[in-house]
């Protein structure tokens, strides 16, 4: 860290703040954990496919299956007849092996029986018009009404997955889609990137905890509730720690615990009042810098390494305190930083050009961050904000779905122009 005791906080670009705090955060180890938990988290090596999938030719519909050179021809005037030696369902194995003249009745996922190598859907023969015998509703002879080509209806061996190959690479997020691929290959763990394990401490005379009475001058604490959910939308597992008190005991007990976690989120007590008391707290668990990034909101914040058990490094991000500062901080500055340590390297959330609806106004040179809803009507997205931007206003960020940028250098956006949206719900995009 360059200020060990800072007089000044050091002025910073959003970029600048986001590359110090990545910098400083390092990836987390390597867990093998069940299928289902580990969707959305990072897979640590090669998925390599021990097994075809399919593991062997089999049926892509109910039908028979037989030898495409018995059916050439075959039409509804002019039915190829053949003799049904027998019926597969998908599970069987199929012992008939099918020879001139012959044909199986076969389920959709039952393996092509040995001699077959086309299959005819019972949509196109004449089964319906057949009088089955009892038992499994084979009749003795089938009519076939069309020549589909040769291997028709036959999913091959291997053909999705080969024995063998990278079926997904080390990096891979696993998705449904991916736990699926992994389940076909028939492992029932999987190794990942862990989850972080996130302390979230609100700091604050003023906090009262939700569920407890209200007292005057008081407020109920928010912001442990936005970030922790902030960090379960993004894969990390949040503990919800309480509140500190603004006196040098409870914020040093409270900071002490949360030294159990793989990083630490801390809200209030950053900005220019309160800061010196954080600040000798800090300075005795680790080192920390605080920092006036140009945004707005969420100027004030601070960041450093605190010394975990046993010399474990432990980062901490010390939020603003007005519940939109925090949430707009956490965003842009702690949400890439706990995908990094979750082996992501796709950090940047989408970014859309949109008509803006209304005006932006920014009186001091930083970047504005304004909650704005994005509708889409045609072709064009459109932005518009989302009432009062007080930094306190929290139902403004609950309506919102994105942030729409003035940057830094521009006075004002105003109705017509484009702006761009960072599209909060949206993935994070970019290639591995
Ligand atoms: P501070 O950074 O301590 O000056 O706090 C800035 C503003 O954020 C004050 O109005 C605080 O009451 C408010 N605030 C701080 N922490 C929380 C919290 N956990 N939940 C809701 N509001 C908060
Ligand atoms: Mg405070």
């Amino acid at each position: 860290m360059t200020h060990q005791h800072p007089r000044t906080p050091d002025l910073l670009s959003v970029e600048e703040a986001r590359e110090r705090i990545l910098a400083l955060v390092s990836v987390l180890e390597v867990v093998e954990s069940p299928l289902l938990e580990a969707l959305g988290q990072v897979l640590a090596e090669d998925a390599v496919a021990g097994l075809d999938i399919p593991p062997w030719d089999n049926s892509a519909m109910d039908g028979y299956a037989l030898r495409r050179q018995d059916i050439e021809g075959a039409s509804p005037q002019h039915p190829a007849t053949l003799r049904v030696i027998g019926y597969v369902a998908a599970g069987e194995v199929p012992f008939q092996h099918v020879g001139p003249g012959a044909a199986v009745r076969i389920m959709t996922g039952a393996p092509i029986p040995p001699g077959a190598d086309t299959v005819v859907p019972f949509e196109d023969t004449d089964e319906v018009s057949r009088k089955a015998p009892a038992g499994r509703g084979s009749p003795e002879e089938i009519g076939i009404l069309s020549a589909p080509p040769k291997g028709s209806s036959v999913r091959l061996r291997g053909e999705d997955v080969a024995c063998g190959t990278v079926v997904l690479p080390r990096g891979t997020v696993l998705r449904p889609s991916e736990g699926g691929v992994l389940a076909s290959l028939g492992g029932a763990t999987v190794k990942v990137i862990r989850r972080a394990r996130v302390a979230i401490l609100s700091t604050g005379d003023e906090l009262v905890s939700p569920g407890q009475p209200m007292a005057p001058g008081k407020i109920y604490d928010s912001n442990s509730y936005t970030i922790a959910g902030l960090v379960k939308k993004y894969g990390g597992v949040p503990t919800v720690m309480g509140i500190a008190r603004d006196n040098l005991a409870s914020m040093h007990d409270m900071l002490g615990k949360g030294l159990m976690a793989d990083m630490l989120i801390t809200s209030a007590g950053v900005s220019k009042g309160d800061y010196d008391m954080v600040k000798d707290v800090l300075s005795e668990l680790g080192d920390i810098a605080f920092w006036s990034v140009r945004m707005r909101p969420a100027r004030p914040l601070a960041f450093g390494v605190l010394r975990g058990e046993g010399g474990r490094q432990v980062p901490h991000l010390g939020l603003p305190g007005n519940p939109v500062s925090a949430m707009v901080a956490f965003e842009e500055l702690g949400r890439p930083a706990l995908l990094k340590m979750m082996g992501r390297t796709r950090l940047d959330k989408p970014t859309v050009e949109a008509v803006l609806e209304d005006t932006i106004a920014n009186h001091d040179g930083r970047r504005v961050y304004a909650r704005a809803v994005v509708t889409r009507r045609g072709d064009t997205y459109y932005a518009r904000t989302t009432g009062p931007q007080g930094s306190n206003i929290l139902t403004s960020m609950a309506r919102a779905n994105g942030l729409a940028i003035c940057p830094e250098d521009v006075p004002a956006l105003y109705p017509g122009q484009r702006v761009q949206v960072r599209m909060l719900d949206w993935d994070e995009e970019g290639v591995y």
